[in-house]
């Protein structure tokens, strides 16, 4: 655990949420590689947290949503890895919703539908169909097929 650099209060419970430097670097190097932003979530019981973070490592959003916990699918043998577009060939942002946005921050080439879903508490089928929104809408530039172990 690196210094505490950062403090935030939960728009929801009030608690206050602090982040280290070892994580903030990180999200702003994910940030960096991906769409400019970076989602961390933290689950807070029945509601999740999600706070935004661009690649200065500065705190651009924050936002309640319930918990949506998910039905991980037992099944699944091969995931998918959405590779985002460099993100001067990405539309605007400003179009997604945050939902969307939240999803798109975990695109960074190496994370899976499977990890994203978890990560963002977001049912996996969910998550499924916002990435195929994104990739139709010319957000992300391949969807690639990975073999679970
Ligand atoms: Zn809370």
């Amino acid at each position: 655990m690196g210094a505490v650099v950062k403090i935030v209060k939960c728009p929801k419970c009030k608690t206050e949420i602090l982040i280290d430097q070892n994580e903030l670097e990180l999200a702003a190097s994910k940030a960096k590689r991906g769409a400019g932003l970076y989602s961390l979530a933290f689950d807070h019981e029945d509601h999740v947290v999600i706070i935004y973070i661009d690649e200065t490592g500065n705190i651009r959003g924050v936002e309640a949503s319930p918990l949506l916990r998910s039905e991980v699918p037992l099944f699944v043998k091969i995931d998918i890895v959405p590779i985002p577009k460099p993100r001067e060939k990405m539309p605007s942002l400003k179009r997604l919703s945050r939902e969307e946005l939240a999803v798109l921050c975990h695109c960074d080439g190496s994370t899976s539908l499977r990890e994203i879903s978890e990560a963002l508490g977001i049912p996996y089928g969910r998550v499924k169909a916002i990435v195929e929104t994104l990739y139709g809408a010319g957000y992300i530039s391949k969807l690639k097929e990975v073999v679970l172990e």
